[in-house]
């Protein structure tokens, strides 16, 4: 139940050395701060480090002038369309890019037996 993780820090000659050893996982997370967040990672001694579990699996990677490369970060970018039709303003979040043509769901075509597209209202 007790998962212990380590921390490895590594040098510019391709040595490192392990900087916190079978610690739990809030520790091993401080150790994993402290050492990206460093003078060395910033000037660049340090170019990487990592956070290794008990089975050798690396939790989480940082590298000097690239930041924390896993786990990757969830985007958070939005972009901003606008239905074709109506002209309603549509925002989708991430790296999702809508079909072509864009359309708001009410006026796309898929709904477009359930709706009246002038008015956007169901016919009955
Ligand atoms: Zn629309």
């Amino acid at each position: 139940m007790d998962e212990r993780f380590s921390v490895w820090q590594f040098f510019p000659d391709g040595s490192y050395e392990k900087v916190r050893d079978h610690v739990p996982a809030d520790e091993a997370f401080k150790g994993f701060k402290h050492y990206t967040t460093s003078v060395g990672a910033r000037i660049g001694t340090t170019v990487r480090v990592i956070i290794t579990d008990s089975g050798d699996q690396i939790n989480a990677e940082w590298k000097h002038g690239e930041g924390i490369v896993f786990p990757p970060a969830p985007s958070t970018r939005t972009k901003e369309y606008q239905c074709q039709d109506c002209g309603i303003r549509i925002v989708v979040e991430g790296d999702l890019v809508p079909a072509e043509p864009i359309l708001c769901q009410r006026c796309d075509p898929a709904f477009a037996s359930l709706l009246d597209n002038k008015h956007h209202r169901v016919q009955r």
